[in-house]
């Protein structure tokens, strides 16, 4: 899945915190009991799943048949995961079986008892009105202005609430689904259509069918009105890439480099796309990023992007992603949550790798510091190691992908494909966990890299050198303290490390030797003396670590002009951060010319943009019209005050072709310099924003703000289910900072609280709780909680969130 969506990101960060509460249970290692596999005692082997919708109801009903083979002696019940689903009717064998419903599971009973090795079949009649697994969307929006879809979210566990089924991953299925629907829709799902048929009554049944087995939270339904663009890579790979037909003009951004990713992964792993063909679809208030369902990856359509939208974000990083999790996750398989790294990390590593062969080196660079950066982030909360089930969001996505940097960095990208081939041809179609990509490097390498295992993936932390370099006879002594505080948990790290002595003629000199001890002095051979002018330690920074390196502005100034990698120039104006503006604005004026990549020139933004010297105001001006719009970004996001001799250069943002750009500066200069509101908003009249509306409501708030009544109508109005949820929850966070609330407003924000979306309902439950510490506000909302027009379970969820 990628969670790795901004938003998202934070959503699960949550999750982790109230996790964090786990205690470690032994002295190195952390054991987790009851994450083991899970027990089961069938194989199941197929399942087919016929269904049919009332969809404003948000109902499901239909049957599913499950065949599997007995793994036990004697088996007397099978207990399959239905939590909520009224089951009616259970055929085995050719007659009806018993079976009972517990509030988690669907028990059923053989008599007499099955053997060893047979093989039967189960088939279930169900209904269900479920609140998460699926989804119904805009199909009860008084307007019929929005879009109208089911999908599915099966991940982690919630095909369950749906139909009944063995639902977890250590158990591997051929899925079959059929959907009778009304033909004015299309359906999507796993693998091949068999089958598209017109039924007399106006519904057609769309029949679809993988042929190779897969974990059941892959299977997936989308429905809704769609086109679709049909293409096919150079290994012969058909595409079918799903789209709204009134966005046609957005395919080309949406899904661009879509072949050449399937390429480059084929290419990468050694194994052709394992699944025939290949889907995508975009769907309204995705829960998620997107998910990599077997062969049809479904994902928020917030990434159908028009050219401006694209500058500012796009799907090409999550489009890799979901792609490569069509190797690492659905080809091969965790058996349990503990090895999630073995999905996430390696789909958030390629998508990084993919997105650094497009876009450059630098490119790259910036990612895996982002990495490092959130990994050292999360050990300031724990020390949790990747493998385990507590690691937590920022260990599976970005600390992984960094540490799969590593692996590449220690042992060579070539040994890195060969140990990747075989692991993924060894456990084709099965299930994995992290001892057998150990066992693939003893396999195709013949090594035990078992410390880096242990370091890097069973245990927390990272190592935190203290690092000074001198002058002795005929070399540049580098000393090399690891200064980490130890625990079971944080060991000593060992890792091949680069020192590299630069001189002032230009020329440099490097070696990488193996870092292991506590203190350690390395030695760069100068035997004609050559005059250092700076040292770098992990140049391009390879390693996950924390450095300690302290130099003098000179050496720093000469790393920030000449170090040839993007992070160590980057890293050496970092370090400058404390100085007064007036020692470095010369130095920076001259790096700010020469850096191409925004993330130098983002930093001396963020140093420089509330200083008033002449000088850093020369470079403010520039970096306004910076060719990247993260540069322009950082200015206008870090500025508290737009200094006058500069308007005129911030108001040409409102019209920059970032839209993110536009939004902040037209808060920014209307809050500022009130006084030229009409004109700012004339400027910017004819822009809308792409996702969330973001610039059309930005500015209604000014507008409203200025006293403009219709405009706070507008907004009460875009936070309707008449709109998809970003639109929603930036019109209720605009009305929120307008201090504005009425009937209708709130009839909205209880329809978003009780919205499974959680990045909508977060923001209602936030605006609720808000308004409800007002003396004005709180009677209006209380007398609706007493109405009786909500049930049990909403008054209980609106308390919850006025708790906050
Ligand atoms: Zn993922």
């Amino acid at each position: 899945m990628k969670r790795f969506i901004f938003g998202l990101l934070a959503l699960l960060a949550c999750t982790q915190l109230a996790r964090a509460q786990h205690e470690y249970t032994t002295e190195t290692h952390i054991h987790e009991a009851g994450t083991e596999s899970r027990e089961h005692p069938a194989d199941f082997q197929r399942l087919v799943l016929n269904v049919q919708f009332r969809p404003a109801k948000g109902e499901v009903f239909g049957t599913v048949t499950h065949h599997f083979r007995v793994l036990q002696e004697q088996v007397d019940s099978i207990l399959l995961d239905a939590p909520g689903v009224k089951v009616t009717e259970v055929i085995s064998g050719g007659k009806a079986i018993q079976f009972r419903s517990t509030d988690k599971h669907l028990v059923l009973y053989f008599s007499p008892a099955l053997k060893w090795g047979k093989t039967d079949s189960l088939r279930i009649n169900f209904n269900s009105t479920p609140r998460k697994g699926i989804y119904f969307i805009g199909w009860n929006d008084a307007t019929n202005r929005s879009r109208k879809q089911i999908w599915t979210q099966g991940q982690a566990t919630d095909h369950r609430y749906w139909f009944p089924c063995y639902d977890d991953a250590n158990d591997k299925v051929q899925t079959e689904v059929i959907v009778n629907f009304d033909k004015a829709y299309q359906v999507l799902s796993n693998g091949r259509k068999l089958t598209e048929r017109e039924n007399a009554d106006g519904t057609k049944t769309w029949h679809y069918r993988l042929d190779k087995p897969h974990a059941a939270y892959l299977l997936m339904i989308a429905i809704g009105q769609y086109a679709i663009d049909q293409r096919v890579t150079k290994s012969g790979v058909p595409l079918a890439l799903w789209y709204y037909p009134d966005q046609k003009d957005r395919v080309a951004n949406t899904y661009r480099y879509s072949t050449e990713i399937v390429e480059f992964m084929e290419r990468e792993t050694g194994i052709p796309y394992p699944w025939g063909s290949y889907a995508q679809v975009p769907v309204q208030d995705f829960i998620y990023g997107a998910m990599e369902n077997t062969s049809a990856t479904v994902f928020g359509d917030f990434f159908c992007l028009d050219d401006r939208g694209y500058l500012d974000r796009n799907y090409v990083n999550v489009n890799c992603h979901e792609l490569v999790h069509q190797w690492f996750g659905d080809y091969v398989t965790h058996r349990a949550a503990k090895d999630m790294w073995l999905h996430e990390s390696y789909a958030t590593f390629y998508a990084k790798l993919f997105e650094g062969k497009i876009y450059g080196k630098e490119y790259y660079q910036h990612i895996l510091r982002q990495e490092q950066n959130a990994a050292i982030q999360a050990s300031e909360k724990d020390d949790y190691p990747i493998r385990n089930t507590h690691a937590g969001t920022s260990r599976f996505y970005p600390k992984g992908s960094a540490v799969i940097h590593m692996f590449r960095y220690a042992f060579g990208e070539e040994a890195f494909h060969k140990v990747i081939n075989h692991y993924l041809k060894r456990h084709a179609l099965g299930n994995v966990e992290t001892n057998d990509l150990y066992q693939s490097f003893q396999d195709t390498l013949g090594l035990s890299p078992d410390w880096f295992f242990d370091q890097w993936l069973y245990r927390g932390g990272e190592p935190h050198y203290k690092v000074s370099w001198r002058n002795v006879a005929n070399a540049t002594e580098v000393n090399i303290r690891q200064i980490q505080a130890h625990s079971a948990l944080i060991p000593l790290f060992k890792m091949p490390i680069v020192v590299e002595a630069h001189y002032t003629d230009g020329t440099s000199r490097s070696i990488r030797e193996d870092v292991s001890a506590e203190t350690e002095v390395l030695s760069i051979p100068n035997p004609d003396g050559r005059q250092v002018s700076f040292v770098l330690f992990d140049p391009g920074s390879n390693v996950l670590k924390r450095l300690t390196f302290a130099k003098p502005f000179e050496e720093l100034k000469a790393q920030a002009l000449g170090a040839p990698e993007m992070l160590d120039r980057h890293d050496a104006v970092a370090e400058l951060r404390n100085l007064p503006a007036a020692r470095k604005t010369e130095l920076y004026a001259q790096i700010f010319k020469r850096e191409k990549f925004h993330y130098v020139k983002t930093e001396i933004v963020q140093q420089l943009v509330n200083d008033s010297l002449a000088s850093s105001r020369e470079i403010i001006r520039l970096a306004l019209l910076d060719p990247s719009r993260h540069v322009r970004q950082a200015v206008i996001t870090n500025v508290k005050f737009i200094p006058s001799e500069l308007l005129a250069d911030y108001e040409k943002l409102l019209t920059d072709s970032s839209y993110t750009v536009i939004e902040l500066a037209l808060d920014k200069l209307a809050e500022q310099y009130p006084q030229n509101l009409a004109r700012y908003l004339k400027l910017t009249e004819k822009t809308v924003g792409v996702v969330g509306h973001n610039v059309l409501i930005k500015s209604l708030e000014v507008s409203a703000n200025a006293g403009n009544t219709r405009a706070i109508t507008e907004l009460v109005d875009k936070t309707t289910n008449a709109f998809e949820f970003r639109t929603r929850a930036l019109a209720m966070q605009a009305l929120k900072r307008l201090n504005y609330l009425d009937n209708i407003l709130l009839d909205h924000l209880l329809d978003a609280l009780f919205n499974p979306n959680g990045r909508l309902s977060a923001v209602a439950g936030q605006s609720l709780a808000y308004y409800n510490q007002q003396r004005k506000y709180r009677a209006l909302i209380h007398l609706r909680m007493r109405s009786g027009k909500l049930d049990k379970a909403k008054v209980k969820q609106l308390e919850d969130a006025l708790k906050v």
